[in-house]
């Protein structure tokens, strides 16, 4: 057998492995409450076997958006999976559903998210050109912030779609998504301004635009950020 078909091969098997063990109860789920767990394992070298990425995004997202693993599936209206160009090379993830978002079913499309939109297009990009998706897929009652149970339950759809994604770049939007990606229990201000790594791909932290809403002298803060995520993404300075 050849040597790209043997990757090819084992590659199929891993994934298959992986689908199998989503739904076996607790295989899958990370542990709970934990304040620091072990980083994911990088991703695989091998590009991805199936050639359609928004095909194999969309059976995904069929497996999942029934989901009630977690309390936040008995509260919400719609499930909020993600949204955008499952061929982008930057990632936004923000922490969870908002009202706008729960009603939609859509990630990022209240206050928020015209906030994001307008962030993105000063980036010089448009927001179909990224994809935007959540820690949670549900929206937390009152806009909460999601428990660590909650965030452990839902971690394994978020690692899936970024396996799928395969994006170059993650912007962690806030404390919350960057500590679920991250898996580190830092503060806000300690995790910016430095690039981690997800799995081999680089992450670049910056403030939640509802955090913006709130604090509006943190946007300056904010473009910094994210002209450094466009720096490092394609080498354009803004
Ligand atoms: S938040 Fe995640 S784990 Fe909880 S019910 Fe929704 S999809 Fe399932």
């Amino acid at each position: 057998m050849e040597e790209a078909d043997r990757v090819q091969l084992l590659g199929q098997a891993r994934r298959y492995l992986q689908d199998l063990c989503l739904f076996e109860e607790g295989a899958f789920i990370a542990p709970l409450a934990q304040e620091v767990l072990a980083p994911a394992a990088p991703l695989a070298e091998e590009a991805p076997a199936v050639q359609d990425q928004a095909a194999v995004l969309e059976v995904f997202r069929q497996q999942i958006c029934e989901c009630t693993r977690c309390p936040l599936g008995q509260t919400r209206q719609r499930f909020v999976f993600g949204d955008g160009d499952p061929g982008a090379g930057i990632l936004f993830v923000g922490e969870g559903p908002g009202e706008e978002e729960d009603r939609q079913g859509l990630p990022f499309v209240g206050a928020a998210g015209q906030l994001l939109t307008k962030i993105i297009e000063a980036m010089k990009m448009q927001r179909s050109q990224v994809y935007i998706c959540n820690a949670v897929k549900c929206r937390p009652p009152e806009n909460r912030t999601p428990t660590a149970e909650e965030l452990a339950t839902c971690a394994p759809y978020l690692e899936r779609q970024i396996e799928i994604l395969r994006p170059r770049i993650i912007c962690a939007l806030g404390r919350t998504a960057a500590q679920a990606l991250l898996r580190v229990n830092a503060p806000l201000n300690t995790l910016r301004g430095r690039l981690h790594q997800y799995r081999g791909i680089p992450v670049v932290v910056t403030y939640h635009p509802a955090a913006l809403l709130r604090h509006a002298e943190w946007k300056r803060q904010t473009w910094e950020d994210v002209k450094w995520l466009r720096r490092e993404y394609d080498g354009t300075e803004l």
